[in-house]
């Protein structure tokens, strides 16, 4: 089995007795409330998914993952995972003190030990993390809209808090890999309902490797998006139909998305290989947002960063090409544009509001039938309702 990044899979959940001690040092301080964002980030922390991390990071690791991609130790990692406040807090908190961190829904979940609260720069980071300092672009937005400092230091978590029945903690997923015999492993992310060509590059990899992690990145999400439920109903239904049972997993990956692209390409990666992959599938544009990265700025930052220990699998795009009956892409379909049916999340998302069944070229029609049936598939608009 694949080590985890940085050779130790990080475990900061604590047991009861000293979860009691931690709760009582902490209970005369200040707390921090977290946002939904920094919650999830809290638990990968403290279940190991982000290992090697064991915290939110101090002002050197930030800058050497802003500036070059590592930490501060040289630890590949692309990233920044802070934990922000504002400056009435801040002038509140000392060094070296724990204090409580608060769940959304204002359960105490751990504390932190403060190493450090420095005040970091926007317009210094923003064009190195994003490429871009437009503000349409919804990472820069979320980054503009933190607090002005940082707080770092290592967690403490009371409990292994899972998203849902089909979160696998990393620990977890070792162990289901090391129960089925499986030495391969390549991981997918994905945000949408599969549609073929996600099907197409899972398989294609899935010849090269002895299972398949397929781990959709839940949580916030945008009006117009599929619901959590609604991605691993239709990934439910397409295994029970068209894979071999014993070759797949269906987990999720519980985080924000950041919009990072090429960098949030590679922080996906190192997230998989602590789940215990050995690969890890990049099509185009991973993690992109609008027109803001190339295409092939996934792909090639990982020649920039060289080995991380999971072999990242590039793909092309791929299409139903009429002529060659069947899922192909540029690398090995001779034929005309014209013979391309691409299928499209778009497009697809169009049919199923208006009632329609996409065509079968698009997505298989069991899931197509099943997301027509779903009573609510997509995040509403709470502002029209
Ligand atoms: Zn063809």
């Amino acid at each position: 089995m694949i080590e985890p990044h940085g050779g130790e899979l990080i475990d900061r959940t604590v047991n009861e007795k000293y979860s009691e001690q931690l709760r009582s040092e902490a209970d005369s301080n200040e707390s921090i409330k977290l946002t939904s964002k920094q919650y999830q980030d809290a638990i990968n922390i403290g279940t190991g998914r982000f290992s090697p991390i064991k915290g939110f990071l101090t002002r050197n690791d930030f800058l050497k993952v802003v500036h070059d991609m590592t930490l501060e130790d040289g630890t590949v990692w692309t990233l920044p995972i802070t934990l922000d406040i504002n400056i009435d807090l801040a002038e509140k908190l000392s060094l070296g003190e724990k204090v409580s961190l608060i769940s959304p829904s204002n359960q105490m979940i751990g504390v932190i030990k403060i190493e450090e609260i420095y005040k970091h720069n926007p317009s210094e980071n923003i064009k190195n993390l994003f490429g871009t300092e437009d503000k349409e672009h919804p990472g820069v937005t979320a980054y503009h809209n933190q607090g002005s400092f940082f707080v770092g230091g290592p967690i403490y978590l009371f409990d292994e808090i899972r998203y849902n029945s089909h979160d696998l903690l990393p620990v977890e997923s070792r162990v289901l890999f090391q129960h089925r015999g499986w030495e391969t492993i390549v991981g997918f992310q994905t945000r949408n309902a599969p549609h073929r060509a996600h099907e197409y590059l899972q398989k294609t990899a899935l010849e090269q490797t002895d299972g398949l992690l397929i781990q959709p990145k839940l949580g916030a999400k945008k009006v117009g998006d599929y619901t959590d439920q609604t991605i691993l109903e239709a990934y439910e239904v397409l295994i029970k139909n068209y894979y071999q049972q014993k070759q797949v997993a269906l987990s999720v990956f519980p985080s924000q998305m950041r919009y990072a692209g090429p960098r949030e390409a590679v922080f996906d990666a190192i997230i998989r290989k602590n789940q215990g992959c050995s690969h890890f599938i990049i099509g185009r544009d991973h993690a992109g947002v609008g027109d803001y990265y190339d295409d092939f700025g996934s792909q090639s930052i990982f020649n920039q960063i060289g080995d991380i220990g999971v072999q990242p699998m590039f793909f092309d795009y791929a299409f139903y090409c009429q002529k060659c009956d069947g899922m192909a892409s540029e690398n090995i379909c001779p034929h005309e544009d014209s013979n391309q049916v691409h299928p499209s999340g778009t497009s697809i998302r169009s049919s199923i509001k208006n009632n329609k069944l996409p065509s079968d070229k698009m997505m298989r029609p069991e899931v197509a039938s099943h997301l027509l049936n779903v009573d609510k598939p997509f995040i509403p608009d709470q502002t029209k309702e």
